[in-house]
């Protein structure tokens, strides 16, 4: 696949052909129709983020299709139209159980832990857990945006300003996205 990959930090990145991604059992891949930038693809070039290591493939803003399904998956299908937070839960650990993806102490996050979105494919896991549907009238554009700005700022408001609650401010409670009321 072609992707956008850089070697060293802080450094001009380039478009190149890369080995394909594979799902892992509990992953998918997903074909990339949409991508977000945003601050944190910033830091993570600059190497603020220990998390990334050399040669990388940035990108964590994404909306897509479904392409391959790991043996393990159940819920997704191969052209199921996908987003996701791009805090991606295990699904099993107490953080997990509490409803608290986000804080996942074995979280992976595409463009980061692993290879990310400014490519043509990208691997997602724990699909189950992470995946969100995108409804047949949102465009990848407009969902490429809400795992990271839209989810990361309602809780801001919600959660930390305490400024909407009760307003019945719409709750999805997939992955990461939980209501914090
Ligand atoms: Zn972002
Ligand atoms: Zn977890």
């Amino acid at each position: 696949m072609r992707a956008v990959v850089f070697e060293r930090y802080g450094e001009p990145a380039e478009v190149r052909e890369v080995p394909d991604p594979r799902p892992a059992d509990h992953g998918v891949v997903v074909r990339v129709e949409a991508t977000g930038l945003c601050r944190s693809d910033w830091h993570g070039w600059m190497g603020h983020d220990p998390d990334i290591s050399l040669p990388h493939v940035p990108g964590h803003e994404l909306a897509g299709v479904v392409e391959e399904t790991g043996a393990r998956v159940t819920r997704w299908s191969r052209g199921d139209r996908v987003t996701v937070p791009f805090v991606c839960g295990c699904g099993s650990c107490p953080s997990c159980a509490a409803g608290d993806h986000q804080v996942c102490e074995r979280q992976t996050q595409p463009g980061f832990t692993h290879w990310g979105s400014f490519a043509q494919y990208v691997a997602l896991d724990h699909a189950d857990v992470n995946l969100v549907a995108i409804p047949g009238d949102l465009s990848y554009a407009t969902a490429a945006g809400l795992g990271c700005r839209f989810a990361t700022a309602f809780r801001a408001v919600v959660q930390q300003g305490r400024v909407a609650a009760g307003s019945g401010w719409p709750c999805t409670g997939a992955a990461g996205w939980a209501c914090p009321r």
